[in-house]
């Protein structure tokens, strides 16, 4: 059985942990790996190699760790093909999705090669009579990330590169239920040229992420994942006095306008409902229908029918299994309580079978109609291919019952009414806004901006909030005496 090793001071060793996870194959529950819990003596290890190597990552003139960053660049293109061959494995995403998960990491690996631009500071000159000021970004020391399973490239990818690039170390704990892709990306970063101990990845749960969380030496911490675990980094971080940023759970809807291009809104729905197994952050997760719209469902149902799971190279699949056995079971009580608690289900994709794969954790598209604020289909992430559909009168309506939900991560309009989508961009309480687009993810040069229950923090994913999130800021003021006269001692606060 393969063993995944842990990445510290620049060596793949193996851990000499007694407790050892089983990774699985979502299509099929086969084990393919299995990864360590890291030992406390290991985690000791991985942060002082990190600690140690910031001694001489900070000196790296900001050109070279730039380059860095180009030759990874390439080298993850180069890679492209394969990343995605072992992410499909791991999480079951189809060949095309996993390449997408790849892709946008890239960006940000891209986005990190602009480093010296992103830390430019500002100056004045005199401030005073002969006083300029001017300010610095230098980076925190060592950083580190914990990831969710969901997106095992292009979360450690919005983390490591940019804290890299600002001349930080950085230690990696990435989700257990898919450590293959991480394992290959820092494998990929030390062939870049990466100097010993400037990235670590240690594994494990809780007790791993205690340690990160409680260790002086880290400076900062980036997290992606539920909404319970965000709260408790978030709480538990700050309390430790480290700086945090935690981006959690989601409930991303679509507003759907009469006046909308009825197929756009049934291909956008469909897609982004269900693809990835409904397993993104910034899914959509419920359709609110306003006026004459809600006409639209018995198309939505149809074309929602004809889509099915499949197994990674199945060209023809649109999505492939969900996460885990437990996932799946999750997903599969809250479809029924929803029925119980009297939502109209539409379509049942429970019991879904994919042929010559009956192991598989697999849940067909399913569609509830007349969902209402308080049950729980609602109220919770269900983070499976399920679409939930609501009704709204007019606009003001949808927009005051997506401001009402707890989670602020993205949202959309569908609507050929300049004025009604202008209107929602500037009312809507959400952080990401779609316009016709159904998922709004920022490419790397804006930041990842969830808002409310989506995120604890203030810094947000990659673009110019990383760099202040990975960096601080020191102001220098100075004057370089010349002939100046000699005059007595200034007893005021004001520069003269
Ligand atoms: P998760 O919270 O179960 O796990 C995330 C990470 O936290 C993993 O590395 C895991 O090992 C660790 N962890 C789990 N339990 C812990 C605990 N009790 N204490 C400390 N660490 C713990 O999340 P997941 O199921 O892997 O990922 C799915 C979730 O991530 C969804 O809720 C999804 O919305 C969210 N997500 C959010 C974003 C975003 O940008 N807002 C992006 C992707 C995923």
């Amino acid at each position: 059985m393969r063993q995944v090793p842990l990445f510290i001071g620049g060596e793949f060793t193996p851990s000499q942990s007694e407790h050892w996870i089983d990774v699985t194959n979502p299509a099929n529950n086969e084990v393919i790996a299995q990864v360590p819990s890291a030992t406390e003596a290991e985690m000791t290890q991985a942060i002082d190699a990190a600690a140690e190597a910031f001694k001489s990552w900070k000196e790296v003139p900001v050109s070279e760790r730039a380059r860095l960053m180009l030759r990874y660049q390439a080298l993850l293109k180069g890679h492209h093909d394969e990343l995605g061959e072992i992410l499909s494995q791991e999480t079951g995403k189809t060949f095309e999705d996993a390449k997408g998960d790849v892709w946008r990491g890239i960006e940000v690996v891209e986005h990190a090669a602009n480093v010296a631009s992103l830390m430019m500071g500002e100056t004045v000159e005199n401030v005073g009579r002969g006083i300029d000021t001017y300010s610095y970004i230098q980076p925190l020391g060592v950083c580190a990330g914990i990831t969710p399973f969901n997106f095992p490239a292009m979360i450690p990818l919005w983390m490591f590169p940019m804290a890299i690039a600002c001349g930080n170390t950085f230690v990696l704990k990435p989700s257990e239920q898919d450590p293959l892709t991480p394992t290959r990306l820092a494998e990929l970063f030390v062939e870049a040229g990466a100097p010993k101990g400037v990235l670590q990845v240690v594994h494990g749960g809780k007790d791993q992420v205690d340690r990160l969380l409680s260790d002086p030496a880290i400076k900062a911490i980036s997290f992606v994942g539920s909404v319970p675990v965000g709260r408790y980094i978030y709480e538990t971080g700050t309390r430790n006095m480290k700086r945090v940023q935690s981006f959690a759970g989601a409930k991303n809807h679509m507003v759907v306008m009469p006046d909308a291009d009825k197929d756009q809104v049934i291909n956008a729905l469909v897609g982004a409902s269900v693809g990835a197994a409904g397993q993104r952050c910034m899914a959509i997760s419920v359709a609110v229908f306003v006026g004459e719209a809600q006409q639209w469902i018995p198309e939505l149902k149809e074309a929602m029918s004809k889509v099915r799971p499949g197994c990674w190279n199945d060209k023809e699949a649109s999505y492939g299994p969900v996460i885990s056995a437990k996932a799946k079971a999750r997903i599969e009580q809250l479809i029924a309580r929803g029925e119980e608690q009297g939502a109209k289900l539409e379509l049942d994709g429970r019991g879904c079978q994919v042929e010559g794969m009956p192991n598989g954790n697999w849940v067909g598209p399913t569609l509830f109609s007349g969902v209402k604020a308080d049950m729980d289909i609602y109220k919770e992430e269900i983070f499976g291919p399920v679409l939930n559909c609501m009704e709204a009168e007019n606009l003001e309506q949808a927009i005051a019952l997506i401001n009402a939900n707890p989670y602020g991560n993205g949202c959309s309009i569908f609507t050929n009414s300049g004025g009604a989508a202008r209107r929602f961009q500037h009312e809507i309480e959400v952080g990401q806004v779609g316009i016709n687009i159904p998922i709004p993810v920022p490419l790397p040069f804006f930041s990842f901006t969830g808002w409310k229950g989506s995120f604890y923090g203030d810094q947000h994913a990659y673009g110019k909030q990383a760099v202040r999130f990975y960096t601080e800021t020191k102001t220098v003021t100075s004057r370089w005496f010349s002939s100046e006269p000699v005059t007595g001692p200034n007893f005021s606060i004001n520069l003269k």
